[in-house]
C-alpha cells in the first residue's frame, strides 16, 4: 500500500532497513503510523542505525533486534492497536508516578512504555542485572541487547543451568535488591521473564510497581510463589512466608 511504500522510502532514506518484518500481518499490527513516527525520531536522534529480525511477539509488544553502530540493541514496540491495554490501567493507576495517566489507548501505552523505561533505569541503577534502558519514544523502548550474534540469551525455562540452587539464590537476591534499593516489585517474575547466560537477568519490567501501589505486597507474594514453583522442580526452595518477611523487613 502507498502509505507503507512512502514510509519504506523515508526510512530507507534515513539509512535504516526494517529487515524480516515484511509479513503483512506484522506490518499492520506493529508498524502503524504512530510507531513509524517514533522510529523516525529515534533514528533521527541516532539511537537506531538498523532494525533487524523479530525476536519475540508477545501479548502486548513485539521485540526486534537492532543496532546502534556496533552496539546490539533490543527494540521493544508496544502495539497500539492489538495491545492488551485494559490490563495496563490497573498497574498504572496505583503507582504514584503514573496515577494521573488517563484516557486513550495510545496515552496509556505511551505511559506504559515510559514506565518500563523508568523501572529498568531504577533497577539497573540499584545494581540488579537487567538490560540497560537506552531511550524511549511514544510506544518504543530501546535497551541493551542481552545476547550474542543477534541471538538473545535464553529464557531461564530454556537455559542450561548447572547449579539451580545458586541461581535461585541469585534471583532472590535480585528481588531483595529491587525491593530495598529500587523500591520496586517486579510483578511478573517467572522463568519467562528471566534471561540466563552465566547469570540471571531480569527483563520485562513494564508492570513493575513502586511499593506504594496498593497491590505491591500481593505482587511480591505472587513473584516469590512463581519462583518457588519453578525452582522446586530442580532444587530446595525456601519457605515463601519467611522469604517475604525477610524482604519486607528492610
Ligand atoms: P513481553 O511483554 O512480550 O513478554 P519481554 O520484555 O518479556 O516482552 O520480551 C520478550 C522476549 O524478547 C524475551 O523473552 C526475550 O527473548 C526477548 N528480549 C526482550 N528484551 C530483550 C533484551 N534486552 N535483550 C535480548 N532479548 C530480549
Ligand atoms: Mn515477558
Amino acid at each position: 500500500n502507498e502509505e507503507y511504500e512512502r514510509f519504506d522510502r523515508e526510512i530507507a532514506e534515513m539509512g535504516v532497513k526494517i529487515k524480516d518484518a515484511d509479513s503483512l500481518k506484522v506490518r499492520d499490527d506493529v508498524f502503524d503510523e504512530v510507531t513509524l513516527i517514533a522510529l523516525y525520531k529515534l533514528v533521527h536522534r541516532k539511537l537506531i542505525s538498523s532494525i533487524g529480525g523479530p525476536i519475540s511477539t508477545g501479548k502486548e509488544a513485539n521485540v526486534f533486534y537492532g543496532e546502534r553502530g556496533a552496539q546490539g540493541i533490543a527494540i521493544k514496540i508496544y502495539r497500539i492497536q492489538t495491545g492488551n491495554f485494559k490490563a495496563m490501567t490497573n498497574y498504572l493507576a496505583g503507582d504514584r508516578r503514573f496515577s494521573s495517566v488517563r484516557g486513550t489507548r495510545k496515552g496509556i501505552i505511551f505511559a506504559w512504555t515510559k514506565k518500563e523505561f523508568s523501572n529498568l533505569a531504577r533497577a539497573h541503577e540499584a545494581g540488579v542485572p537487567t538490560p540497560e534502558p537506552l531511550a524511549f519514544d511514544r510506544n518504543i523502548l530501546l535497551m541493551e541487547f542481552l545476547g550474542e550474534d543477534e541471538i538473545p540469551y535464553p529464557q531461564l525455562r530454556n537455559a542450561e543451568v548447572e547449579d539451580y540452587g545458586a541461581v535461585y539464590n541469585e534471583i532472590l537476591a535480585y528481588v531483595d535488591l529491587l525491593y530495598r534499593e529500587a523500591r520496586l516489585v517486579h510483578a511478573d517474575l517467572s522463568e519467562y521473564n528471566i534471561l540466563y547466560h552465566e547469570k540471571p537477568y531480569l527483563i520485562d519490567m513494564g508492570q513493575a510497581v513502586t511499593l506504594d501501589h496498593s497491590q505491591a505486597h500481593a505482587f511480591l507474594v505472587r513473584d516469590i510463589r512463581n519462583l518457588n514453583r519453578y525452582f522446586s522442580r530442580y532444587c530446595d526452595v525456601g519457605d515463601e512466608e519467611e522469604i517475604i518477611a525477610e524482604i519486607v523487613s528492610r
